[in-house]
């Protein structure tokens, strides 16, 4: 059933547009303009707009997360046989592109205090690997990595820290937005996400030279001369005017959606937190999240299998947390430094629907539901 067919489907994160009709307005203008492409004032602005809001100088808008990974490796001159470091547990989209590059990844575990990437695991991959070129940091559902950590670690060894934020637009580490800690952040706006544009991404960096060298590569790689003149590869990987009017406008809601999935947090928290061998993702002091969405984790006689089937059978989605890359058939291959921490997480975890449209009486539903198995 697609979600147009069920209109009571509750969602682990559906789109969600202003109140105030802001993405109608800036795609409106557009077509009073007829920039609808390429390009045009949507882009710039977009660009301007989420650069400024997450505190770092340039931004290039992609059409997608995955497109903006992908030119970060390469702007980081990742190239065949260069080996990156990758946070095992996450989307397989953070991992594809060292692919693409004919690079070679090697996954790390993650710890039970951040979630994300250990940084003692990291330290350990450098001695095994000193000349890794690159490091694929992750920020899950909206928590942060110990940036401090790893941004150290990085730099005794001279490698390009990439942070993959698809998932923590807005969330801060020590008071600094994610994705601005590394030499690039990557953001993305499909769907699910915090806000979406129906699909795009960004590539923020300082660096004026990268992104604009990364917006070349993006549009076809066309040398300047009046015919069509290439001396390098080029991808079709730019955001179109129309769908960043989209982004401007949902922009200016992030912060609510923020409080919003925060307030979610805590509903969840506060009703279900004291069910025995139940855990809920951990908030460091030092972390505040964008709280993308609700995890937890098991270790009692209720599974988390359990809790995705009972919601589902009342039209209510959930799901585990990701499958580690070093777990997938298709990554099998490759070296992993780690022990059993993303394995446990994924065995025992489950995404919470997150919805911001989500009302108290859905939330009071998924509470029931989920306090029955006990
Ligand atoms: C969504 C996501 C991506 C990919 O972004 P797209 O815009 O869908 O290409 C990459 N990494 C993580 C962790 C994601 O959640």
């Amino acid at each position: 059933m697609t979600p147009y067919e069920n209109k009571n489907r509750i969602y682990l994160s559906s789109p969600h547009m202003s109140e105030e009709g802001y993405e109608k307005q800036y795609v409106q203008e557009a077509f009073d303009t007829n920039w609808i492409a390429p390009l045009g004032e949507n882009v710039n602005q977009f660009e301007k707009e989420l650069a400024t809001k997450v505190g770092s100088r340039y931004a290039a808008a992609l059409n997608s997360g995955t497109g903006a990974i992908h030119m970060a490796l390469k702007a980081a001159e990742v190239g065949k046989d260069d080996i990156v470091f990758c946070q095992s547990l996450t989307f397989s989209a953070t991992a594809n592109p060292i692919i693409y590059q004919n690079a070679t990844p090697v996954f790390i575990d993650s710890n039970y205090e951040t979630w994300n990437m250990d940084p003692q695991k990291l330290e350990e991959a450098f001695e095994k690997y000193p000349h890794a070129k690159a490091v694929l940091v992750v920020h899950l559902y909206g928590l942060s990595a110990d940036m401090d950590k790893i941004m150290d670690i990085c730099k005794k060894h001279h490698a390009t820290v990439i942070e993959d934020a698809a998932e923590s637009l807005g969330t801060r580490y020590k008071s600094k937005y994610t994705g601005t800690f590394g030499k690039y952040g990557v953001f993305s706006f499909n769907g699910n996400k915090i806000i979406t544009t129906s699909g795009g991404g960004m590539l923020v960096s300082n660096d004026e030279e990268r992104i604009q060298k990364v917006r070349f590569w993006a549009t076809q790689a066309r040398d300047t001369a009046r015919h069509y003149q290439h001396s390098e590869l080029g991808y079709n990987y730019r955001m179109s005017n129309i769908v960043a009017g989209i982004g401007r406008g949902q922009l200016k809601v992030l912060d609510q959606r923020i409080a919003k999935k925060k307030y979610i947090f805590e509903f969840y928290k506060e009703h279900l937190g004291q069910l025995d061998g139940l855990r809920f993702m951990p908030i460091n002091t030092w972390n505040e999240p964008n709280y993308w969405l609700s995890c937890l984790t098991l270790c009692g006689k209720v599974k988390p299998l359990d809790i995705i089937e009972s919601l589902e059978r009342n039209n209510i989605e959930s799901r585990p947390l990701w499958k580690p890359m070093h777990m997938q058939p298709f990554f099998a291959d490759y070296d992993y430094i780690g022990t059993d921490v993303s394995e446990t997480l994924f065995e025992n975890g489950v995404c919470l629907p997150s919805d911001t449209k989500m009302t108290d009486d859905d939330l009071s539903r998924v509470v029931n539901i989920i306090k029955s198995l006990w």
